[in-house]
């Protein structure tokens, strides 16, 4: 072996030419190596046959196996898109996946609709990221958002993505509506954990926080928790929007129902699926003539 060979860098094109080795996709390690280069990946294919430094190198190795055994290339970078905002994610928040954006839209959608948005309320319960309050209060700046988890390592991400992004939200700590005694919303948020413990998709998401993934009770129990007190936390006709797994929406139009919801109803994602559900609580006045006529 030639030992002077042995040390020519290695070329652009030829590290990403190692991703596939490693069984990576060849845009993950354009991103991953633009990123490790501090450069845009247009940089990259213009400049694929320059020298990649060993430092470089050897992150880009060490990043393409991290890939390989499946942690998420959000962690990586470091950052994750999610409605137009660029999010700094790490592994004490789920990732926030492309669906929670109708979530998103949905919420705001009610925004509109509410007389004064100045006056609005907003809640997200299980904020992680913070993805979706920092979304709602980027697309209705008017609104007063609360984030809340019960993670404070998922809380501190959020706050570091409410500063980062000038999207002042208030934080609150606790497990959902435990974090906000005695506060009332017009609209509130959530994706919460939802996957039964034991599911096989589980294996793929090992580097997620479990706690923002599994719940008990077949993956209803947080779902049901969170509908259970709404309506002592929703102002008289304030809206409740749930994202929920793909089996899961006719339980959860149930459950709003018997809750006592109105306007129960369900969107589905891109690909079709019923992905979220939601409904308003009674108006004060219909709740009342509901505890008259049930005593009779
Ligand atoms: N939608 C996520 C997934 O299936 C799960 C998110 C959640 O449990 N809230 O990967």
């Amino acid at each position: 072996m030639n030992p002077e060979k042995a040390e020519d860098p290695q070329s652009i094109a030829q590290a990403l030419a190692c991703a596939k080795l490693h069984d990576v996709d060849r845009l993950d390690a354009q991103l991953m190596l633009a990123a490790l280069l501090d450069r845009p990946r247009s940089w990259l294919i213009a400049h694929d046959d320059e020298p990649l430094c060993q430092t470089h190198g050897a992150a880009f190795e060490q990043w393409l196996r991290r890939r390989r055994d499946g942690e998420p290339l959000a962690y990586l970078l470091g950052e994750k898109e999610f409605h137009g905002l660029r999010l700094q994610v790490d592994a004490s928040v789920l990732v926030p996946r492309p669906e929670t954006e109708l979530l998103v839209d949905w919420g705001l959608r009610v925004l509109q609709t509410r007389p004064s948005a100045a006056e609005c309320r907003v809640i997200d319960l299980g904020t992680g990221s913070g993805a979706i309050a920092l979304s709602i209060k980027n697309g209705c700046p008017a609104a007063e958002v609360t984030a809340v988890d019960e993670s404070p390592t998922a809380l501190a991400t959020a706050g570091r993505n409410s500063q980062a992004l000038n999207l002042p939200v208030t934080l609150a700590r606790g497990s959902w509506w435990a974090a906000v005694p005695g506060q009332c919303f017009d609209l509130a948020l959530a994706n919460p954990p939802y996957i039964a413990p034991g599911d096989e998709h589980l294996a793929a998401l090992r580097h997620e926080p479990q706690s923002a993934l599994i719940a008990q009770e077949n993956g209803l129990a947080d779902l049901d928790c969170i509908i259970a007190g709404a309506p002592d936390h929703l102002v008289p006709g304030g809206w409740l929007l749930l994202e929920h797994g793909h089996d899961q929406a006719a339980w959860v139009r149930q459950r709003l129902t018997i809750a006592d919801f109105t306007e129960v109803q369900t969107v589905r994602d891109l690909a079709g699926i019923e992905r979220c559900t939601g409904g308003r609580v009674l108006q004060a006045a219909m709740s009342a003539f509901r505890v008259v006529s049930s005593a009779v």
